[in-house]
């Protein structure tokens, strides 16, 4: 069965657990994810974004996502992250991916609105899942202003007029930061998850602090992505092993490595809920 598509994942817009959206960069990365899914019994998301791209390519990407989560019987979906194209979009598609998510956050609504639709036709052609935009989640920003939080009225007409699977929102919550402290704006998600049909998405989740995500769980989100996390957790790891073990061999720091971003995976997986339910 693997890889999945986001629905075939188990996660619902009424579940009361929210999945991990994993972003990788690597094959350690990679198996570090699967590794922690299988021991959870959880199912995950297997991210490609456009950083990870230029660094390592789209197919080796890809294609080491696919070949490892069929190692596994827990659902595994491939999913390209923050496509703001729709070439790399349709590669990705034509190179088998799971999942797409588009982000038009950074065009007008209608374009938005128009090229999330096309998104969504191309995924669902050939059975892949979509995710779109409606807000903007910054980069490096301190925090999120009023005006770049979702709107749910917005929201609602995107979700109806695109057709996306899952939508992502803007709820206070910023892209990149290595320490976790922001709280999120739970009376607007609440409102938000009444009125959409479609499960919601947190970006930016390496910032939020633990019982932000967990109220967040509760008032409807159900796809939680974490990048920067994992990436502090593997430099803090070959940081303190590198240094200290110099004599040691290269892929026994590398298993290390692997284990601690599992490690932090799994802990993740038991704060969203979803540890036992594959
Ligand atoms: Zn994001």
């Amino acid at each position: 069965m693997n890889p999945c598509n986001l629905t075939q994942l188990g996660v619902t817009r009424e579940s009361p657990w929210a999945v991990g959206h994993f972003n990788i960069h690597n094959l350690e990365y990679v198996r570090a994810v699967v590794r922690a899914a299988a021991a959870e019994r959880s199912p995950a998301i297997l991210a490609v974004g456009m950083l990870s791209i230029k660094y390592m390519g789209l197919a080796p990407l890809i294609q080491a996502c696919q070949t490892i989560s069929r190692e596994t019987e827990v659902p595994v979906a491939v999913h390209l992250d923050h496509a703001r194209q729709l070439g790399v979009v349709r590669e990705a598609l034509d190179l088998g991916i799971n999942s797409v998510m588009f982000d038009g956050s950074a065009l007008s609504y209608a374009e938005n609105v128009e090229k999330t639709t096309e998104v969504v036709k191309m995924a669902h052609d050939l059975g892949a899942t979509a995710e779109g935009e409606v807000g903007i989640v910054p980069h490096g920003a301190a925090q999120v202003s009023a005006e770049d939080m979702t709107d749910p009225a917005r929201a609602v007409e995107f979700a109806e007029r695109t057709g996306v699977d899952f939508l992502a929102v803007s709820l206070g919550s910023v892209h990149g930061m290595k320490r976790a402290g922001t709280s999120l704006n739970q009376a607007l998600l609440q409102e938000v998850h009444q009125q959409i049909p479609v499960p919601l998405v947190l970006h930016g989740a390496s910032g939020v602090i633990d019982s932000q995500i967990q109220a967040a769980v509760a008032n409807g989100i159900r796809k939680i992505n974490v990048n920067t996390g994992l990436k502090v957790v593997l430099k803090r790891h070959l940081t303190a092993h590198l240094a200290s073990r110099p004599e040691s061999d290269l892929l026994d720091d590398f298993e290390g490595g692997m284990a601690a971003v599992a490690q932090s995976v799994a802990q993740r997986m038991r704060l969203f809920g979803s540890s036992g339910k594959a």
